[in-house]
């Protein structure tokens, strides 16, 4: 009999889900198996509620801050967020979560067929909401040597021969790799830009521009390249900085004819953020001078937090030197290490099967390369609590020492 059942959009065929969500889920599944689970997949700091932010929401549900509010965020919010990058409120769009901030600008950038450059490895969230926009993602490979970063010329090179490159999507730093691009790096970006491509979009995502480590800084292209402002879009917000992941609370900075299209789509899918969520980000961002001591206080909370986040990611780093034959460089920002575990495969095993080897063997959930561009890496994450990161890496270095002894690695 004929198949009369209703059919899905073609276009979904063509998509990835997220793979850090799926193996995010899939450590759940076997914790509430009853396994024990050591789960290193989420970006997603551990840190606690700060009392000011605390206090502001309690007082937001006690003034009853039920209602929709303005399709771009709160008036209040906006300025404060502008107050930032020294620009003007309506450029500045509230959305849930950097995610959404990210995928209004694209959709309000690219028409079908558009090509959108992304240096790769990447988010994995990146290509695949290109082509939600039914435009095209292109890679731009990035080497290990070059610590993951996009050079000059290749750059150079892909604008020259692409001319249906409509926007680059800069991530910095970087998830997975924790690299960095430097204010030299960008300037020269901005040069090449001027020279060969003048009409391209630069998208840059930021969300980790606070989570950056040693002598590192993060720059923002919008101050390496101030001239270019009419065709940035910078993405943010207090996700990770924060620790308010699951508040939704993103933005993006956006010259005014975009930031109104980004609105106008907003309008027609989520409207506004969660009221109560923005009165928390507006105690969260105490940037005028006259509440300086509010500022210094929470500024020294996220130095706090920042320090506490320098100690995880050198005890993952030196736990991770105890397993044989893994590389990695230690990352300038974000939340992860990214590791290369090639030579720990077993024969004909894809990178996403060690991933589930190393999950039942040891109970260690790791995010496998390949949603991010590279198989043969594994993604680690050091934003959970101190114990899980080293019991994690003992069990990943008994598992593997083991092995080793008996022999069954190829490498
Ligand atoms: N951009 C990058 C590079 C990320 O890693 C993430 C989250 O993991 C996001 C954006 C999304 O952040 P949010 O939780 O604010 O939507």
């Amino acid at each position: 009999m004929k198949n009369t059942l209703p059919s899905l959009a073609n276009f979904l065929k063509n998509l990835a889900p997220s793979s850090t969500i799926l193996t995010n889920q899939l450590a759940k599944k076997r914790a509430a198996e009853g396994h024990r689970v050591f789960n290193l997949t989420a970006g997603e700091p551990d840190f606690h509620l700060h009392p000011i932010i605390q206090k502001a929401v309690i007082q937001g549900v006690e003034q009853n801050h039920c209602r929709y509010t303005e399709v771009a965020g709160l008036k209040e919010l906006r300025e404060r967020v502008a107050f930032l990058y020294n620009r003007s409120f309506d450029e500045i769009t509230i959305s849930n979560g950097g995610k959404q901030a990210l995928f209004n600008s694209l959709i309000c950038i690219l028409d079908p067929d558009d090509e959108v450059l992304i240096p790769s490895p990447c988010w994995v969230s990146f290509p695949e909401m290109v082509k939600l926009c039914h435009a095209k993602p292109i890679m731009a490979e990035t080497k290990s040597q070059n610590q993951f970063k996009m050079t000059a010329e290749d750059f150079e090179k892909h604008l020259k021969h692409n001319k249906k490159i409509k926007a680059l999507i800069l991530n910095s730093p970087n998830n997975p790799t924790g690299s960095m691009y430097t204010e030299n790096e960008l300037r020269v970006f901005g040069e090449i830009i001027k020279k060969v491509a003048p009409h391209l979009w630069v998208i840059c995502d930021e969300i980790y521009s606070r989570i950056v480590f040693d002598e590192n800084q993060h720059c923002s292209f919008l101050n390496a390249c101030p001239e270019l402002a009419e065709q940035i879009v910078i993405i943010n917000g207090l996700s990770k900085s924060h620790a308010l992941t699951g508040w939704r609370i993103g933005w993006s900075l956006a010259p005014k004819k975009l930031s109104h299209a980004i609105q106008m789509i907003q309008s027609q899918t989520t409207s506004n953020v969660n009221n109560l969520a923005q009165i928390a980000a507006i105690s969260a961002l105490p940037v005028y001078p006259e509440e300086k001591s509010l500022n210094e206080i929470l500024d020294r909370e996220l130095e706090k937090q920042l320090r506490y986040l320098t100690i995880k990611r050198n005890l993952l780093s030196d736990g991770l030197m105890n397993l044989p034959q893994i590389t990695f460089d230690l990352p300038r920002g974000a939340l992860f290490i990214f590791a290369n575990f090639s030579s720990l495969h077993l024969k004909d095993e894809t990178t996403i099967q060690l991933a589930e080897r190393i999950l039942i063997e040891t109970g260690v959930a790791l995010v496998p390369g390949d949603g991010f561009g590279i198989p043969g890496y594994l993604r680690i994450s050091f934003s959970g609590s101190e114990s899980t990161i080293k019991e994690a890496c003992q069990r990943l270095a008994e598992y593997f020492l083991e092995s080793k002894k008996n022999s069954i690695l190829i490498g």
